[in-house]
């Protein structure tokens, strides 16, 4: 399939009402129709918070909206029917379906437990705060109304690495169990990243895995999902990801795609998380991210001709997953570092319009982010639609300048009337002389957001003057595509 697009199918603030599913079954034709081949879908299982739960704070892997725990039936999102029948209705409509897969932590233990355990320095992790003692720790699950059902595994604390939480005293901290060590195969922020939130799962524990393996097929069994999307990578080692998604692929597809989650803006420690999985999956590029938040912040400042450099879809192009926007960074979550909205437009220009990375649209950016009350990126459908037709073929670069930066796209043979030139600046209104192909000669190429705009014929050579408004982001293409890209103004 051509130039595939992802579309994020939810936010953290979308309201409790359980009926996410069916929006999304509602949806499917719809999202095919922008220009999405792949949706991925929030964790489906029982958070510890029952239909408040965002999903990340796994309770029962297994409940996928099924049994009545943590106050109720339904997740979220709707229940384990509902979410099944959207899988279905999704693939039905042609979209790859990626599930959310969290194993980091878990969090609403059923019972309590006495363990033995160190604090640690919450900020150097390798370092020990006041000596060994008896804490009482919510480690215990039972699943009490699950009853067995799928697995009878039981987890209690040596599942576990460590908790924050000591009932007896009730006193917070980063705990640290008895006889357990911090995984070596994370990231070094605060002196070992292992600990994350919840109680953290143990991947060093054999029996741990093995359930983890098993729950995965078992997984892959019941929802026919596409892909996967992979929580916390920085909190998980990475050897235990080899063994997850091989026996994954090995029992579905060897194809399976998998995109990981793993948050540093630093792209060496990307392409070092890719070099240690051995390359099975994609990776956020929370780099690119970076970038764009930091560019909207800096008031014309940024210097956008390295808007792209040291960034992973430049330093590993096929393994990078491009996004502007996710359910961590909109306002008030724990790595809040939201583009701003006059941004919004160049970025995901920069996304969905250039010849690599394969973009993830955020559901907030496409349907407004309600909470807030920001509205939609504006254009944002037009350039989806841009992406699927127009954006094609060669393309030529033009980041050669602090802030007038811009490329074009030759357009080819496969997909007729294709070919684009897409001109951005943080700053000052601008124009750039860009080459789109001498056999665009002739054509009068105009922005598919500004009806005011002249065109801008190509030349014989194959150049074209475009021009772009101070702080805006201009998609030049081919009369004949005005209308398909929604332009119903000619
Ligand atoms: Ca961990």
């Amino acid at each position: 399939m051509d130039n595939q697009c992802i579309i994020q199918f939810f936010e953290w603030n979308l309201p409790p009402d359980a009926l996410l599913w069916q929006r999304a079954e509602a949806q499917a034709r719809n999202l095919r129709n922008l220009g999405f081949d792949i949706i991925w879908l929030p964790p489906a299982y029982k958070g510890a918070r029952g239909v408040r739960d965002a999903g990340y704070g796994v309770y029962d892997l297994y409940d996928l909206g099924e049994f009545d725990q943590k106050g109720g039936v339904p997740t979220k999102y709707g229940t384990r029917e509902e979410y099944l029948k959207a899988i279905k209705s999704l693939q039905k409509a042609g979209l790859s379906v990626l599930v959310d897969i969290v194993l980091n932590h878990r969090m609403g233990a059923d019972e309590t437990e006495k363990v033995q355990a160190v604090k640690d320095n919450p900020e150097n992790r390798e370092q020990e705060v006041g000596g060994e003692r008896q804490i009482e720790a919510w480690t215990k699950y039972t699943f009490p109304g699950r009853k067995g059902k799928y697995s009878d595994f039981v987890w209690d604390w040596t599942c576990f690495t460590g908790i924050d939480w000591d009932e007896k005293k009730e006193e917070g901290g980063v705990f640290q169990f008895e006889g357990k060590d911090w995984s070596e195969e994370v990231a070094e922020e605060k002196g070992n990243f292992d600990y994350l939130m919840g109680a953290d799962v143990d991947m060093n524990n054999e029996k741990v895995v093995k359930e983890l393996v098993r729950w995965g097929k078992w997984y892959l069994d019941t929802t026919g999902a596409d892909g996967f999307r992979l929580d916390a990578l920085k909190h998980i080692e990475y050897s235990f990801y080899e063994k997850w998604l091989d026996a994954a692929r090995k029992k579905a597809d060897e194809d399976l795609f998998a995109m990981g989650e793993y948050w540093s803006g630093d792209v060496e420690e990307l392409l070092g998380y890719l070099d240690n999985c051995g390359r099975r999956m994609s990776l956020f590029d929370v780099a690119l991210h970076m970038h764009f938040r930091d560019a909207s912040q800096s008031g014309g400042g940024y210097g956008m001709q390295g808007l792209f450099a040291d960034t992973l879809v430049e330093r590993d192009t096929l393994h990078a997953v491009t996004f502007v926007d996710n359910h961590d960074t909109q306002p008030g979550q724990a790595l809040e570092s939201w583009v701003e909205e006059w941004f919004k437009p160049l970025a995901y220009a920069a996304i969905l319009l250039r010849r690599d990375g394969l973009p993830c649209v955020f559901y907030a950016d496409l349907y407004g982010l309600r909470s807030d009350g920001v509205p939609p990126v504006p254009g944002l459908r037009r350039m989806l639609a841009a992406r699927k037709l127009c954006a094609y073929g060669e393309q030529h670069d033009y980041f050669d300048h602090e802030h007038v930066v811009g490329w074009t796209r030759e357009g080819d043979k496969d997909h007729e009337h294709s070919g684009c030139a897409v001109l951005m600046t943080d700053k000052d209104a601008g124009e750039k002389t860009m080459y789109v192909g001498k056999q665009q000669a002739g054509q009068a190429f105009r922005d598919i957001t500004r009806r005011e705009w002249d065109p801008v014929v190509i030349g014989e050579d194959g150049n074209g003057t475009f021009k772009v408004p101070g702080g805006g982001v201009s998609v030049y293409v081919r009369p004949e595509m005005y209308r398909e890209i929604g332009v119903n103004w000619e």
